[in-house]
């Protein structure tokens, strides 16, 4: 696998706290429990490389992972989770903000979004807000194996259709940690952003 030798690299609190930009890096964002840090487990085949949470929500850090030759994976704090205090979330959505419209070196942007529930508000507010960018955005419909494969391929369609129609540069596919769905895909994509 293309990113086998992730290691965890540096966490960041706040913006100043962040590497100086360098090389190329893909951000992983997404709902809180959408599976981001087990999609980021799985794709860097690696257990507990980023915490799986059970509160989700908790874990408000900017987390690095190094692939090497200054590549870099990016797990970005989860949004929406309702029983963060709303000053902490203000200020977990401006830091979020200026790091996706200050790091010259994104590649591109997964985002991660359970497949029973894609596109949410905040899902279709982070579209909105980065799509013009102009950076390729990947979206992960995760845990795949919780939705029979007609209903998977119809949410797949739907979403896609959807992205065409309301934002360009994105492309979307299904994922599954649980089932190893999908991995070679998203490292294709992946790889593509940060090595070419
Ligand atoms: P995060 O908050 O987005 O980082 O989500 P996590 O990766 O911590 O996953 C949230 C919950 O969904 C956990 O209970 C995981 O075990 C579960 N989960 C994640 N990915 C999958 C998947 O592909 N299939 C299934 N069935 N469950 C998953």
């Amino acid at each position: 696998p293309l990113f086998q030798n992730a290691t965890f690299y540096i966490s960041a609190h706040k913006l100043s706290d962040l590497p100086p930009p360098a090389g190329v890096e893909v951000a992983f964002a997404g709902r809180s429990n959408a599976g981001k840090s087990s999609a980021l487990n799985t794709l860097a085949n690696h257990n507990r490389l980023a915490f799986v949470s059970k509160q989700p929500g908790r874990t408000q850090l900017i987390n690095f992972f190094s692939l090497g030759n200054e590549r870099f994976l990016v797990d970005l704090p989860g949004y929406g989770y309702a029983k963060v205090p709303e000053a902490m979330r203000k200020h977990w959505q401006l830091t979020l903000a200026n790091y996706l419209s200050q790091r010259p070196c994104i590649g591109g942007l997964v985002l991660v979004m359970d497949c029973r529930h894609p596109l949410t508000p905040l899902d279709r507010q982070m579209l909105d807000w980065y799509s013009p960018s102009g950076k390729p955005i990947h979206a992960l419909l995760t845990k795949s194996d919780k939705l029979s494969r007609q209903a998977a391929n119809q949410t797949l369609q739907q979403v896609r259709k959807e992205l065409e129609a309301n934002w360009g540069n994105c492309s979307v596919q299904l994922f599954s940690s649980l089932k190893k769905q999908g991995v070679e895909e998203a490292e294709a994509v992946i790889g593509r952003w940060l090595f070419t």
